[in-house]
């Protein structure tokens, strides 16, 4: 996008134990140094599992690593009996700023609807947290429907009522490209983008809809982030497997359009 910073997030799903979560950002903070990358160009977000928080937060809050921290999920209720679930208010107080909402993973093996998505959603922005809103298609969703229906309605759903001044970004992740090497072309990305785009600017107004960023998701690689980049609408990637290694991470972050 012409004046949004780009965002690359790193959902590393439930991979690395806290000891590996240490290593690894301070491993991907030297690798970016040395390449003496600057940034005020990129904002780079990671999402590692809630028992990593506390040790990859003591990272952050040094002021060292400029690296924004994130959840995987949260519980749509503040606190309460609620055996497991990890609320929005813990989370912030945490240092988190961002939390991923709705990941395809959750709505398969969780069963969540998009009417849970978005009572997560307004958790999240009631205490605070940024909600990276996915959405995405399944293969059958392709076939009968096309790429864009199913995600333009999970968001319409999951943005009705919310308040238009709400800070959100949303993920288009085609189900089908997660995890599977197969990522979607950039040209068919876009597509879908525009028009989350122009669900942002049906439920929260024009200012919304061009200050939020739109990234795109599934099997993202330092070898395909420039193309998706150069698209207009696309303004950042969630990166899943490629978010584990220091590397392969450090070359998306360092993407050149
Ligand atoms: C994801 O799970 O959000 C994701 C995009 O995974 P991958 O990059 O591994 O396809």
């Amino acid at each position: 996008g012409m004046t949004r910073t780009p965002l690359i997030a790193g959902n590393w799903k439930m991979n690395l134990d806290h000891l590996q979560a240490v290593a690894l950002v301070q491993k991907l903070h030297w690798s970016l140094k040395d390449a003496s990358h600057e940034f005020d160009d990129v904002d780079v977000t990671v999402f590692p599992p809630f028992t990593d928080l506390r040790s990859v937060q003591t990272l952050v809050d040094a002021d060292k690593i400029p690296f924004g921290l994130g959840a995987q999920d949260l519980s749509i209720h503040d606190s309460g009996a609620y055996t497991g679930e990890v609320s929005g208010e813990f989370l912030a107080k945490l240092g988190c700023g961002s939390v991923i909402v709705g990941h395809s993973e959750r709505r398969e093996y969780h069963a969540e609807t998009d009417e849970v998505v978005a009572a997560k959603t307004r958790a999240a922005v009631k205490h605070g947290l940024v909600p990276v809103i996915c959405v995405g298609e399944t293969s059958e969703d392709l076939e009968k429907h096309g790429a864009s229906a199913v995600p333009v309605a999970q968001l319409e759903t999951i943005l009705d009522g919310l308040a238009s001044d709400s800070e959100i970004v949303v993920a288009y992740e085609p189900v089908w490209a997660i995890g599977s090497g197969q990522a979607a072309t950039p040209e068919q990305a876009q597509e879908v983008c525009q028009k989350l785009r122009d669900v942002i600017r049906v439920s929260l107004g024009d200012e919304a809809a061009d200050a939020t960023r739109v990234l795109y998701g599934g099997s993202v690689k330092s070898g395909n982030i420039a193309s998706f980049m150069r698209e207009p609408d696309i303004d950042g990637a969630l990166v899943g497997g490629g978010s584990l290694k220091v590397d392969e991470f450090s070359a998306i972050v360092r993407f050149q359009k």
